[in-house]
Formats: C-alpha cells, sequence, structure tokens
C-alpha cells in the first residue's frame, strides 16, 4: 500500500465513508500510552482517549497479548455452544463487580437496550405492570448511544430528528433535579430509572454530590430499578471504579462498555443479579459476538490492568491536579472547568468568531487531542495510565494554546 499525506487519507475517507461524523483532520496511524502518532510522524498526547475507551493507554501490552493469544486458538463460537473462556469471564467480572450475573453484549448501545429490555420484563414479571405499560425515566441531556430506540429517548435534535417514529415508554426528567424525579417516580408504571452519573455526552455535566443517592433511595422507595450507565464513566475514568461508587450506591443494573476492553475489541456488559437478570430466559436475548472468547480474555485482563496499575487512584490524583491547573488559566475564553477524576471539561466563551472547535484544531497542531462537544465544551480526558510528568506536559500546551487566543 502506498503511503499518502494525511489530506490523501481524508479525501478517500469522504468519498467513500458515511459523513456521519466531523473528526478533527489528523490521521492516525499508531498509538502507545497516552500517544498517538499520526501518518506524518507527529507525535500526540490523546485527550480523548477513544471517548473514555483507551482508559488504559493505547495497545496496552498485557492486554494485547490477550488478545493474540486467544485470537490464535479460539475466536467465536455464537452462544450456540460452550466455550472454555466465557465461563471464566462470567466469574471474574461479577467477582469484580460485586454481582451475581453478567449478560455480555459488545457495544454500549447494546448494553443499554440489553438493561432497557431486562427492566420492562421485570416489571411485567416481578413488579405486575400491565402489558405494554412499562414506562421507563431517563434524563434530559442523556446519551445512551445510537439506536431507534435509544434515541427515541434523546433531546438532542442532533441525535433524534428524522428518525421517527419513536419507542414509546419513556418520560424525560431534568437531570440533577430530585423533586422532578420523586414526581415521575409516583406513576405505578414506572420499572426503571436510567442514568449517567456524570452525563459524558452532553458536556461532562456533574451532579451535585448526593444526587445519585437520593435518586437511588427515591427509586427503592417505589420500587422502581436504578440503572447506572457506566458506559463512559465507568473502569476508573472518574476517580472510583464505578462513577456511582462517588456516593456508595449500587446500582440494581450496571451497564459497561468501552474501557472494559482497554479499546482493543468491542466488548460491553450488564450486570445485575439474579431477581433481575434472570427473567430473560434461554433464546429472548442474546448477539452472536457477545462473551465471544477474544472479548471475554481482553475485558479480564483489561479489568486485571485497572486493578494492577490502581487506575481509579490514579485519576483521582491526577484529576484534581487538571482541574487546579485549568483554573488558574487567565483567559477570557475559559468559562468554567468541572469534571471527575480523569473526565473534564472546559467551557469556551467564543471570542473574536473563535470556538471550542478553533481550540481545538490549534491543540492539535501543537501535538494534543482532544474534540469538541456541543460546540462550546472541550472534553479533556487523557488515558489513565499517564504519568504526572505527562499530564503536566499536556496542560502546558493547554495553556500555551489558550494564551494564543488572547
Ligand atoms: N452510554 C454512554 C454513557 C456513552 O457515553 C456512550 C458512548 O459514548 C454509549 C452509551 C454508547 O456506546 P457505543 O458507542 O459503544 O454504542
Amino acid at each position: 500500500m502506498t503511503k499518502m499525506t494525511s489530506q490523501g487519507y481524508i479525501a478517500r475517507e469522504d468519498k467513500f465513508g458515511a459523513h456521519n461524523y466531523h473528526p478533527l483532520p489528523v490521521v492516525l496511524e499508531k498509538g502507545e500510552g497516552p500517544f498517538v502518532w499520526d501518518v506524518e510522524g507527529k507525535r500526540y498526547f490523546d485527550f480523548l482517549s477513544a471517548y473514555s475507551a483507551v482508559n488504559q493507554g493505547h495497545c496496552h501490552p498485557k492486554i494485547v497479548k490477550a488478545m493474540t493469544d486467544q485470537a490464535q486458538k479460539l475466536t467465536l463460537t455464537s452462544r450456540a455452544f460452550y466455550n472454555d473462556v466465557l465461563g471464566e469471564y462470567e466469574e471474574y467480572i461479577t467477582k469484580y463487580f460485586g454481582y451475581d450475573k453478567v449478560l455480555p453484549m459488545n457495544t454500549g448501545a447494546e448494553a443499554d437496550e440489553t438493561a432497557l429490555k431486562l427492566a420492562r420484563k421485570w416489571g411485567y414479571e416481578k413488579k405486575g405492570v400491565a402489558e405494554n405499560q412499562a414506562k421507563i425515566i431517563v434524563c434530559e441531556g442523556n446519551f445512551h448511544g445510537r439506536t431507534i430506540t435509544i434515541i427515541s429517548m434523546s433531546t438532542d435534535p442532533d441525535a433524534y430528528k428524522g428518525y421517527g417514529p419513536y419507542t414509546p415508554g419513556f418520560e424525560v426528567v431534568p437531570y440533577n433535579d430530585i423533586p422532578a424525579l420523586e414526581k415521575s417516580l409516583e406513576d405505578p408504571n414506572v420499572v426503571g430509572f436510567l442514568v449517567e452519573p456524570i452525563q459524558g455526552e452532553a458536556g461532562v455535566y456533574v451532579p451535585e454530590d448526593g444526587y445519585l443517592k437520593k435518586a437511588y433511595d427515591a427509586c427503592k422507595k417505589n420500587n422502581v430499578l436504578f440503572i447506572a450507565d457506566e458506559v463512559q464513566t465507568g473502569i476508573a475514568r472518574t476517580g472510583k471504579l464505578l462513577a456511582v461508587d462517588h456516593e456508595n450506591v449500587r446500582p440494581d443494573i450496571v451497564i459497561l462498555g468501552k474501557a472494559i476492553s482497554g479499546g482493543v475489541f468491542p466488548v460491553s456488559a450488564v450486570l445485575a443479579d439474579d431477581d433481575i437478570m434472570l427473567v430473560i430466559k434461554p433464546g429472548e436475548h442474546g448477539s452472536t459476538f457477545g462473551g465471544n472468547p477474544i472479548a471475554a480474555k481482553v475485558a479480564i485482563a483489561a479489568l486485571e490492568v485497572v486493578k494492577e496499575e490502581k487506575l481509579a487512584e490514579k485519576a483521582e490524583k491526577l484529576g484534581k491536579i487538571f482541574r487546579d491547573e485549568m483554573r488558574v488559566i487567565d483567559s477570557d475564553m475559559i468559562g468554567l472547568v468541572r469534571g471527575k477524576g480523569l473526565l473534564n471539561a472546559v467551557v469556551v466563551n467564543p471570542k473574536d468568531g473563535k470556538e471550542a472547535w478553533d481550540v481545538c484544531v490549534e491543540l492539535a497542531n501543537e501535538g494534543l487531542l482532544a474534540k469538541p462537544t456541543h460546540q462550546h465544551i472541550i472534553r479533556f480526558a487523557p488515558p489513565l495510565i499517564i504519568t504526572e510528568e505527562q499530564l503536566r506536559e499536556g496542560i502546558e500546551i493547554i495553556k500555551k494554546v489558550f494564551k494564543k487566543f488572547e
């Protein structure tokens, strides 16, 4: 294959690929730890981590080895047969998070769909809701993926507009609003409350301390399942293994994806106890690739890395440094700094026609990759294996770029 310039690669994607993304104009060919390199050989800090999938760093040797070893032995059996590694993974992950059972899927959206199905079925079989009446409460500004049902819950026109008719059975309440939630929970047909502990895609919205615990208690009072979408916040990203751990909440259903594989393979999972998980019977739900042997081995390795390398503790410590350093930057363009652990955002005030996108392009020129969300917010989420020294180097780049816009 002849090597092209970045422009050549971009033009080819543009011509032959659907235009459902708007990437920054960099073309990457290699990754290692917190760094990626483009086709011209330029090195960047990756401060997006593939939307928090690469928490363990790019191409983590232990995770890659788990994948290549298994790939040479057995890749896929489907669930028509047993294999010798799925059970090992199921035992490992359920003990790791403290749940009776796991249901393995591939993408975050699929895991969310699985949780919605579980909640509805639990509602009919255990709570006694009349057929087809189950209701699930979700939050304004939510992001749970891209399927028709998931976008039916969305309040973002970019996500839902043009894709109707929508799946019924959802009610939206404002995020971080306990009275509104309590009121909605009074409806006896409500079976579940689906919530992101921090709203990542919406722009790293961190609810008030105590929100998750109060929401959980309100759910319990009304016999409603508390369902935490930890696809982006889970696996040590916010300074705890799960973001709900900050408030000592144990959700009825936990949804995981992204970093459960360290970003090397699509792996997602739904965790719940038997009284919920066993409402789905053989043949009633599944996925050809879900729980395949490579995914199983990769996820075990990726979860081991989180503990071995103390990634939650690192995220907690480095996140504080990051926010402190962002808050002392003297720039009109920085409106607000927020986040938890190493999931952070800077709200950008437009200046002289320059917006978050322009800041990100300049950051890339200076060797740091980050992506705007919703035009005026930049999310900063480096891999959790980043060292303090590397983080400070990245911070210097960010400071330099904001200075350039003054
Ligand atoms: N849930 C949350 C909270 C997410 O942030 C995302 C992706 O960004 C998803 C679900 C969807 O995951 P996937 O893109 O793997 O389907």
